[in-house]
This record gives structure tokens, C-alpha cells and sequence, in this order.
């Protein structure tokens, strides 16, 4: 390539990211950098992470793993290679929650990032609006490849090679000044966006004084993360084991959540912030408003009342229609009704108070084994705190009429509690 010719290829590529970047704000995204296609600097840390079980229930990540190493690769046959990614961040912080609403144990917690409609469903379109900017730019008739935290690609990995922010202890991007309240998504387009440095990336500041940071911050010394967490998930730092994570518990998988966690998980029914509550650089953040209106919070997704879903005015715990209806837009519905009626039964387990007990009994009777093994499992506490004969009562008749092997075991044992 001649000097000329690679000069103006410089050129025209800082004219388009700026055109993007625009595009790319104006549309709602906080974030827009840009980096070259090559191979995921991650790629044999996320075999191995396989390789040792870690996936659990969530087999999907078990596929294309040559994709994953290899983004080029996500490119359809008869269309133009992918040269380049567009990795984009939306900042979803709002507000932390104050304690008196974070510590009851009436209440269930609800991940921040589902406290407004399902980003997917918000942000999958935005990421089409921007790549029609792109190709009204050079003519491209080929579409890019949209992804929200759909596709196989390590997101995190771009995030940091674009230079969006780093990667910390805790697994999460973080962006210094912003913290680590980051959804990300990625778009694959054929054009050349950045030169031969490989990433549009422009130094980070810190704002985090007793951090040791320069150019580029990092974690430093600090743990907090991995010694806040309540399930002790992370093996190591960088290193989190789905297995013992809340927030895979509550929405990913489906079967019955392991008896010496249940404790651990307090009044969390879906998703879990803790070890990012406590990171330094999500200390401090000012209340904002998301700049795309569907994230924002709905009064009755930040902490709802665990009783309310069982009354018979709001039955989504109990009723898969209500359940439907009540979290249509929501990333909720990922977990399903009978996983978050199985969430919510921990939590009411967690709670122990004799005011559940109506619920439960409901939940006991419910079509799901799995939702009725926790129910027990809750009953049992009550039955322990309180020698509250009315949750007996419940436990023996259920064991007149229960097929289920794994709800007799949770029955036998709630009544030994
Ligand atoms: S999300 Fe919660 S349970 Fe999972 S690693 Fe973080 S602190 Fe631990
Ligand atoms: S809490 Fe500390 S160790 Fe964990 S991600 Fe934040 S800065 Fe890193």
C-alpha cells in the first residue's frame, strides 16, 4: 500500500468513527469505540473455563467456540469479511438502592439491569439504526452483525482491546468515571475503522485516588469484590464459578439450587450486584437517567413485595399468564415462572416469617417440583425459627399425596430442620 493511499484510508476511517460516534450517541449509547478483527485475547482462558465444567446449565456457551476465538468467522460465506468491530456501551446506572430497602427480607432484590424493559429487546434495533449509518456511509449493501449479549463472541475481551475500559476482578468491564453498570454489544461490519494500532482506544483516567493507576487503571491491590461475595463464587480473581453464583442461580438455571447455598442468597430473586455494589469505581456514582427510556427503573422491578405475587389481584408467581402478562417487556422472563416462584421461595425461606406462610402453602401445591421442593424447603425454615405447627401441619399433608422423589427428600428434611 502506498503512502498515499494508506494515508487516506486514515483519513476516511477517523472521518467514519466520528460519523459513528455520533450516530452512536445520538441513539442512546454512552460509549462507542473501535477495534480491529483478530483473534479473542481470552479465547484459551474461556476453553479452559469450559473444559472444567464451569458452563453448568448454560450448554449454549458450549458452541462455536472457533467463533468465539475467531470473530471473523461470524461472517455469512457470501458476504464480505469482517474487517472491524464496533463495540458500543449503554451506562445503566440510576440509583443505589437505599438500605432500609436493600435489607428487608419482605422484599426481593431484582438485578439493576432489569429494573427497566429487556435491554436485548431495547438495544437490537439501535445496533441496526447504527450500522444503516455505516452503510448509507460507504454504500455497503451487506448488513453488519448486531449483538446484545446474544452471539458467541467475548464481549469483555473487545470491550477492553477497543479500549472501552478494562476488566476486573469481578469479571465486569469497568470504565473508570462510569463504573462497571455497562451493557455492551458489538457490531461486525467490513469496513476498516481503525489503523495499525488495532483499536481506536484513547487513554483512561482514573477518578479512584487509592488506586495506583496510571495510564492504564486496573484493579490494583484491591479484593473487594471477591471477599463481599456471599456464595464465595470466585475462585480466584478474574475466575468466577457460575456454579456458586447467585445471579446464575436465579436466572440461568433451572433445577433445584443447592441446599447449603439457599442461605446465602438473602432477599436476591433475580441477579445479584453485590460485587459490583462494593467496587470503588461504582462508589460515589451520581443518579442519572438512562438515556434510552426503556431501561429506566418501574417502580415494582426494583424490590417488589415477595407476598404481593401470590395475592390473588397480582398472581404472577403463581399463574403463568399473570407471570406473562406482569413481565412482558422484562428480562425477567428469562428465569420463567416457576424458577422465579423457586427464587422467590428462597427468599421467603430467608425471611422466615410466619406472614409467608399462605404463600407457601400455594407454592407447596404448585404444578412445578422444582418451585414445590424450595416452598418446603421455606416451610422448613419457619417450622425451625418459630416451632410454627401450621407449617408442619402443611410439610406432613404434602407427603400424603407427593410423587416427586426430590420434594419427599425436601419434605423429609424441612421437617428434621
Ligand atoms: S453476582 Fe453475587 S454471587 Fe455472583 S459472584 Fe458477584 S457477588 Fe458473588
Ligand atoms: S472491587 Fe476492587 S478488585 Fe473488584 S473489580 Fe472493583 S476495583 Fe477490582
Amino acid at each position: 500500500m502506498s503512502d498515499l493511499h494508506s494515508k487516506e484510508l486514515r483519513l476516511d476511517a477517523g472521518h467514519l468513527r466520528e460519523t459513528i460516534r455520533r450516530a452512536a450517541h445520538s441513539l442512546g449509547f454512552d460509549l462507542c469505540e473501535f477495534a480491529t478483527i483478530s483473534a479473542a485475547p481470552h479465547a484459551d482462558f474461556f476453553d479452559a473455563w469450559i473444559d472444567a465444567g464451569r458452563a453448568g446449565e448454560m450448554s449454549y456457551l458450549e458452541r462455536n467456540r472457533n467463533k468465539r476465538r475467531f470473530p471473523a468467522l461470524l461472517a455469512e460465506a457470501s458476504a464480505p469479511p469482517f474487517r472491524s468491530m464496533i463495540v458500543l456501551g449503554v451506562d445503566y446506572h440510576q440509583f443505589d438502592l437505599p438500605p432500609e430497602v436493600r435489607d428487608d427480607p419482605s422484599r426481593g432484590l431484582i438485578a439493576s439491569y432489569a429494573w427497566g424493559d429487556d435491554y436485548h429487546e431495547l438495544i437490537r434495533p439501535l445496533l441496526y439504526e447504527l450500522d444503516a449509518v455505516v452503510r448509507t456511509q460507504t454504500g455497503r449493501t451487506s448488513l453488519g452483525k448486531c449483538l446484545v449479549d446474544t452471539g458467541p463472541v467475548l464481549e469483555r475481551d473487545w470491550a477492553e482491546v477497543a479500549g472501552l475500559g478494562f476488566t476486573g476482578k469481578n469479571c465486569c468491564t469497568i470504565r473508570p468515571g462510569m463504573g462497571s453498570w455497562l451493557l455492551l454489544a458489538i457490531i461486525f461490519v467490513p469496513e476498516v475503522l481503525v489503523g495499525e494500532r488495532g483499536s481506536s482506544a484513547r487513554p483512561l483516567q482514573s477518578p479512584i485516588s487509592n488506586l495506583s493507576i496510571s495510564q492504564s487503571p486496573t484493579c490494583g491491590r484491591c479484593t473487594r469484590c471477591l471477599d463481599a461475595c456471599p456464595t464465595n463464587a470466585f475462585v480466584g480473581a478474574y475466575d468466577l464459578d457460575p456454579q456458586r453464583c447467585i445471579s446464575y442461580w436465579t436466572i440461568e438455571a433451572r433445577s433445584i439450587i443447592p441446599r447449603e447455598l439457599r442461605p446465602r442468597f438473602g432477599n436476591r430473586i433475580f441477579g445479584c450486584d453485590i460485587c459490583q455494589e462494593v467496587c470503588p469505581y461504582n462508589r460515589r456514582l451520581p443518579e442519572r437517567t438512562p438515556r434510552i427510556d426503556g431501561l429506566r427503573a418501574l417502580h415494582n422491578r426494583v424490590a417488589p413485595l415477595l407476598l404481593e405475587g401470590f395475592s390473588p389481584a397480582h398472581p404472577y408467581w403463581l399463574d403463568p399468564r399473570a407471570f406473562s402478562e406482569h413481565f412482558a417487556r422484562s428480562p425477567i422472563k428469562r428465569a420463567k415462572r416457576a424458577g422465579m416462584l423457586r427464587n422467590v421461595c428462597v427468599a421467603l425461606g430467608n425471611w422466615a416469617d410466619t406472614a409467608a406462610i399462605d404463600a407457601l402453602a400455594l407454592a407447596l401445591a404448585d404444578a412445578d417440583a422444582t418451585a414445590r421442593a424450595h416452598a418446603a424447603w421455606a416451610l422448613g425454615r419457619i417450622l425451625a425459627k418459630w416451632r410454627y405447627q401450621q407449617a408442619a401441619m402443611l410439610l406432613t399433608t404434602a407427603l400424603l399425596y407427593e410423587e416427586d422423589e426430590r420434594v419427599r427428600e425436601e419434605i423429609h428434611l424441612a421437617l428434621a430442620m
